[in-house]
């Protein structure tokens, strides 16, 4: 029998009536702190009133603890019992606080003196709005009937509370504003790492950027004039003349016209003549590019059009340029250097941009294979993936240090820790300067295994020679479509391709034909928009529906594999019939290029991606149907999870390891064999050196991955025998839970070493 006086459980009404008597808010919770402690018979009641924006929760009203605590003790979201029960939204009952392995202890509160805790979530419907405790002296003191009576009184509060929100934020705007020491301290959060590397630098905002009001500094000097302006803006020209022609020649497939939007508002007349016009009526020029900048970014916000939209954001980045080289002279900021970009969404075209203007790193909302993160490893730039409510906690303009292979996130990095960083970044560089990858890859017993390279981009085959990648695993191909204003030519599209294979002589060079839609949008698409991107036209299908794009790439890939030995793949096939449908179309292409008398590879290879619960179901009808078989763990964990890989609230839940891919593979790599039908891998998963061991002794023997990541690969290849791999497949295989997978890949069984050939 619980403590809780149940007749006495007071209603809405009750807690209403409370809530009228009181002047405010801490008024109230105060009265309803001491009601609920009178009927829950308990020495200590305490609400916790969360703040979305800043993902604090904050002691508002006590009776038991310390007085002093209330508006003092803070927990971040996840902290703590009472963080916990705000996080997972769920109530937390513990006899003993201290023993439960998330207790968090916090002094100054007086709380050691109760050890029985428990905690319920004060939601309105999806919304968190804090947290009601009570605690007492006597251990183990609740049982479920309390647990289930303070859980209703919290659904009750949550009522009275309902616009608590706005309630705070009144309050909080009556307080002058306290320094919050997770601010000021260093702070650690733990990410996911999207992008390898380590980057320092100061956190450039780039989401209120776009969202909010383009403003000029307070501090901007009210003596400028026109002929300021017009230096601003050869000023600017120059500059971004300069950043076309060394993005142009660092990477010629992508960047060749990748300033064109700011260059073509910074040739408009209208735009210039409009600003001139406000400075000779006699507004500041300072005062007259924020408005005009506006302006012009009201009517972007507003179009129809999902283009022009996007365009917004080039609109502000030029705003911005121009703003400081209005006023700062020569010493005006002229790009991203020194600066980590923080931002909730980008294109993969901004994230060009950006890295061309010498952004360090970038610090997104997102899932580490959505295609941001893909085009970062590329541009060998570090990338950390955080969570909606970590990622409120960055502030801009806070110095940052990211470590894009942990994952993580130090925000007010000590000294000491940037010496240690920058120490690591010196032996990395080192280490990738003499790469250490042997031309063949082999299992400590001798199997042969292949290792290929993913590529994104042309500048990735510098990396995928020197670290000795024996071919092509994956080109996508989507990246020099993503960033022009129209569809690449088939003779432009040929150049891009015929590098790859000039680059790769006699070795294997796959290429994939367009992989659009999804998260990777075409600006001239033609303003189709989605309600399910991911489930809609994209790869194949748009392919299909678009013959005559399909065409050109076929063409030119044709074209480029003549003298060479490369293969073409189609991504996100669903059926044999599209299968069937683009072979076709490679048919008609081939008799085309045969009447142009153009030379091309008469047997180039066709093959698909295998992505979808459909294609793992047909296995055996694709092997028997097709050259090969490349199996794209990014997207097959996606669409067989139903888990979005760009949302970061699911990311949890996207697991490479989950027991229905590994049977698909394992499907897969079987029907592949058994139909004498080439099967490869180029997901994400053989980035993890933990699932070598699984892949290849569930019989995958050819694996691509990013250059950078080949050194690893090959090292957790050459560590195991194929004996102790299948052995391994096999447990692997046997497993029906996650957990069960997770424990054995912690500590794997030790698996008998058998006797090596001689
Ligand atoms: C995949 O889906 O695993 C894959 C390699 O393709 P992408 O990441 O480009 O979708
Ligand atoms: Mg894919």
């Amino acid at each position: 029998m619980g403590k809780a006086n149940i007749n006495m459980t007071f209603d809405l009404k009750e807690l209403s009536s409370l809530f009228e008597k009181s002047n405010s808010l801490d008024d109230f919770l105060q009265s309803a702190v001491s009601v609920v402690a009178y009927h829950m018979r308990s020495a200590v009641c305490s609400i916790y009133i969360y703040d979305d924006a800043t993902r604090m929760l904050t002691l508002r009203a006590t009776q038991g603890l310390e007085k002093e605590a209330i508006g003092q003790l803070e927990l971040p979201l996840g902290q703590g019992l009472v963080g916990l029960a705000m996080k997972e939204l769920r109530s937390v009952c513990a006899g003993r606080a201290a023993d439960h392995p998330d207790f968090y202890p916090v002094a100054g509160s007086g709380e050691e003196r109760y050890p029985a805790f428990m905690a319920v979530p004060i939601r309105r419907q999806l919304s968190r709005v804090g947290v009601l405790v009570v605690q007492d002296v006597q251990p183990d003191y609740y049982d479920e009937t309390d647990e289930m009576v303070l859980r209703t009184i919290g659904l009750q509060l949550a009522a009275v509370i309902e616009n608590a929100e706005l309630l705070m934020g009144l309050h909080r705007r009556k307080e002058p504003p306290a320094a919050r020491p997770v601010e000021a301290a260093p702070e650690q959060i733990k990410g996911l790492p999207a992008s390898d590397g380590i980057a320092m630098g100061r956190a450039r905002l780039i989401v209120s950027g776009r969202a909010g009001r383009f403003r000029a500094p307070a501090s901007a000097p009210s003596t400028l004039t026109i002929d300021d302006f017009d230096r601003a803006l050869a000023k600017s020209e120059r500059q971004l003349k300069e950043l076309q022609i060394d993005a142009g020649e660092m990477l010629s497939d992508v960047a060749q016209l990748i300033f064109s939007a700011h260059l073509l508002i910074l040739a408009d007349e209208k735009f210039s003549g409009e600003i001139r016009r406000l400075i000779t009526s006699g507004i500041s020029p300072v005062d007259a590019l924020v408005e005009v900048v506006n302006g012009y970014a009201d009517i972007l916000a507003t179009s129809t059009n999902q283009r022009l939209r996007e365009k917004e954001h080039d609109l502000k980045d030029l705003g911005h340029r121009l703003l400081e080289n209005l006023i700062g002279g020569d010493r005006a900021q002229v790009d991203y250097s020194g600066q980590i970009i923080l931002a909730d969404t980008l294109l993969p075209s901004d994230v060009l941009k950006l890295a061309t203007e010498k952004a360090e790193g970038f610090v997104m909302q997102g899932g580490v294979t959505a295609h941001i993160a893909i085009i970062c490893r590329s541009l060998h730039k570090p990338m950390v993936m955080v969570g909606p409510e970590m990622f409120a906690r960055i502030q801009d303009d806070s110095e940052l240090l990211i470590d894009g292979i942990q994952g993580l996130v130090f925000v007010q990095p000590s000294r000491k820790m940037r010496a240690v960083y920058l120490r690591q970044r010196q032996a990395t560089a080192k280490l990738e300067s003499v790469p250490s990858v042997k031309t063949e890859t082999h299992m400590a017993d001798g199997t042969r295994i292949r290792l290929y390279a993913n590529i994104n981009l042309l500048s990735d085959l510098e990396s995928a020679n020197s670290f000795n990648a024996e071919g092509v695993g994956l080109y996508r191909s989507e990246f020099p479509f993503l960033i022009r204003d129209a569809f690449p030519t088939e003779e432009e599209q040929y150049q891009v391709y015929l590098r790859i294979v000039q680059s790769m002589g006699r070795r294997e060079v796959t290429f994939r034909t367009l992989d659009i839609g999804g998260d990777k949008l075409l600006a001239y698409q033609g303003g189709v928009e989605e309600d399910n991107p991911f489930l809609g036209l994209r790869g194949i299908r748009f392919l299909l529906r678009n013959k005559d794009v399909f065409s050109e790439q076929l063409c030119a890939m044709l074209r480029a594999g003549a003298g060479g030995n490369a293969r073409i793949m189609f991504p996100l096939v669903s059926s044999i019939d599209e299968f069937v449908e683009a072979r076709e179309l490679v048919r008609e292409c081939m008799q085309q290029l045969e009447r142009r008398g153009v030379a091309y590879n008469r047997e180039t290879k066709l093959g698909i991606m295998v992505e979808l619960p459909s294609a793992v179901a047909q296995a055996a009808d694709f092997a028997k149907t097709v050259d090969f078989m490349s199996i794209g763990t990014n997207d097959l964990i996606q669409y067989m999870l139903a888990v979005d890989r760009t949302n970061a609230m699911v990311s949890r839940l996207y697991l490479a390891y989950h027991p229905a891919i590994l049977r698909a593979i394992e499907i897969v790599a079987a029907e592949g064999k058994r139909f004498e039908c080439d099967v490869s891998i180029c997901g994400d998963i053989v980035r993890d050196p933990r699932m070598i061991p699984f892949l290849l002794g569930a019989g995958i023997d050819k694996l691509s991955v990013a250059p950078r990541r080949m050194p690893d690969v090959q090292r957790a290849v050459e560590a195991v025998t194929m004996q102790q791999a299948q052995s391994i497949a096999r447990t692997m295989l046997g497993f029906s839970r996650i957990s069960e997978v997770e424990a054995f890949m912690k500590n794997p069984a030790p698996v008998p070493a058998p006797e090596l050939p001689q």
